[in-house]
This record gives structure tokens, C-alpha cells and sequence, in this order.
């Protein structure tokens, strides 16, 4: 068979999974950001006090969100069929069976991913924050200015693209098994449906460990949808301490939120007990 049948032939094979690779990313991104849409904006939750700006998103923009967000689950799936493609013809390093590096390695690579991946959307981000490219690639998630748990995807196709390359990245890099891949990626959108979540969740110590401080919290990315200038970091603030971006009112305004939780909860303790 000569080059062009096998491609046209792998092509078909590949056709009866687009389905299955569109279903996946679709309802994560749907169960993760509607089970915290539910719990945060329809029922009473015990973090209204931990609301991180006074301003409340509107309905037309969670059906815009929603929208972009359908649109980057098509980029995303794909740049996972054209990854899925070019792996039938050898490239990439994928592994089917687990115990050819054994759980230890699955667990550590989908580790490695998310590190990785921290750095590439770090310095992706400021790239994106620029004049030249900003426009074009990143203003659709900046009209999210008071995000929501939808906004976990609202990007325009150009950022969803960026933001897929990660795939054939880690997969170029070291032996990648398929679950490692869903470990890092169910983590990522849990992380950013909460970091678009309004509300703060981390408790108010959080912040003072020496070590969890660079934990990334809500009130972190929030801030960069409302400052635009500050805390493009997204697990992380490691980055943002190291290249000085990070917001200089970060650390009061994570404590003024939650401080103002437990002052709401002693006033209700306070009025209960009258
Ligand atoms: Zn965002
Ligand atoms: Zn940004």
C-alpha cells in the first residue's frame, strides 16, 4: 500500500472515535463546571460569604462561555485526533501497557505533566497578554471579567489551540500512558472551573504556609480577570514570585475574603444565639 492509502486509511479508522474524544473533554468540562454552577449560583452553599468581587455575573455571559467553550472542545478534539493520527505512524511516545513502567511512573508522569504544564501556560499567558497577540488570542476570556465556573473554557479557537499543544508536547517528551493523561487533564479542569468559581474556597491559613503559599488559590486567577496585569500563573505562583508578576495586593485581598467568612460566621453564631 502506498503512503497516501495508509494515511487515507488510518484517517477512516480514526473516524468512528471522534465521538468518543468529543464526548470526553465535553463532559468534563459540563459535569465539572455545572455541578459547581449549581452548587454556587443556584443553591445556598456555605461560601456566600467567601464571594471574591462584589459583582455578579450575568446569564448572557454564561451562555457566551458556554458557547467558546463548545468551540474549544472541538479545537481540542482535534489536535487529539491529529496527535492519535500521527501515533499510528510511530511518532509520539505513548505505552498501552501499565505495568511496563508500573503504577509508580503513571502517577509521577501525570505529576510531570501538570508541572510542565504549568510552566508552557505561564509563559503562553504573558505571551498572550501582549498587544501584538492579545487581541486575536486572548480577549475572548477577558470579556469574562467577574468569571464563572464556566468560563473553565471560554477561549477563542487561536488559545484553545495553544493550549492543546500541550498534548503532543508531554507526549513528545517521555512515555505518556492514556490514564496519565486523564489523571492531569480531570485535575486541570477541576482546578479551573474553581479558579473561575467567584468564591473562595482555600481556608484562610492557607496562604501562611511556607509551602502552600505557592499553591495557586481562587482568589489568584480571579484577580487576573479583574487586574489583567498580575498572577498569570495556573497550579502555581512559583513563576509569578520568580518574574514578578504577581499581584502586590494578593496576599491581603485572600485575607480580607476569607477573614470576612469567619466574621460572617460569628455573626451568624452571634444572632443565633440572641
Ligand atoms: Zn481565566
Ligand atoms: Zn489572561
Amino acid at each position: 500500500m502506498n503512503e497516501q492509502c495508509q494515511w487515507i486509511q488510518t484517517a477512516l479508522e480514526l473516524l468512528p472515535h471522534v465521538p468518543k474524544i468529543f464526548l470526553i473533554d465535553f463532559l468534563r468540562y459540563f459535569v465539572f463546571a455545572g455541578v459547581a454552577f449549581v452548587v454556587l449560583y443556584v443553591w445556598k452553599h456555605p461560601f456566600q460569604s467567601r464571594k471574591i468581587q462584589a459583582k455578579q455575573a450575568q446569564p448572557s455571559q454564561f451562555r457566551k462561555e458556554f458557547i467558546y467553550s463548545i468551540s474549544s472542545v472541538t479545537v481540542y478534539t482535534a489536535v487529539t485526533l491529529t496527535v492519535l493520527f500521527f501515533r499510528k505512524f510511530g511518532y509520539f511516545r505513548f505505552y498501552d501497557n501499565i505495568q511496563e513502567h508500573g503504577w509508580g511512573y503513571l502517577l509521577l508522569s501525570a505529576l510531570l505533566i501538570l508541572v510542565i504544564q504549568d510552566f508552557y501556560f505561564y509563559w503562553t499567558h504573558r505571551l498572550m497578554h501582549t498587544r501584538l497577540l492579545f487581541k486575536v488570542f486572548h480577549k475572548v476570556h477577558h470579556e469574562s471579567v467577574t468569571p464563572s465556573p464556566w468560563t473553565a473554557y471560554s477561549f477563542s479557537p487561536g488559545e484553545a489551540f495553544l493550549h492543546a499543544l500541550i498534548l503532543p508536547i508531554v507526549v513528545s517528551l517521555f512515555p505518556v500512558h492514556t490514564l496519565a493523561l486523564l489523571i492531569s487533564m480531570t485535575f486541570q479542569i477541576v482546578r479551573n472551573v474553581l479558579g473561575h468559581s467567584g468564591y473562595e474556597m482555600f481556608p484562610r491559613w492557607f496562604l501562611s504556609n511556607r509551602i502552600l503559599k505557592y499553591i495557586n488559590t481562587n482568589t489568584n486567577h480571579d484577580m487576573h480577570h479583574q487586574f489583567f496585569r498580575y498572577n498569570f500563573g495556573l497550579y502555581t505562583t512559583i513563576w509569578d514570585e520568580i518574574f514578578g508578576t504577581i499581584h502586590p495586593e494578593y496576599e491581603k485581598t485572600f485575607n480580607k475574603i476569607t477573614e470576612e467568612k469567619d466574621a460572617g460566621v460569628s455573626e451568624e453564631i452571634k444572632l443565633g444565639a440572641n
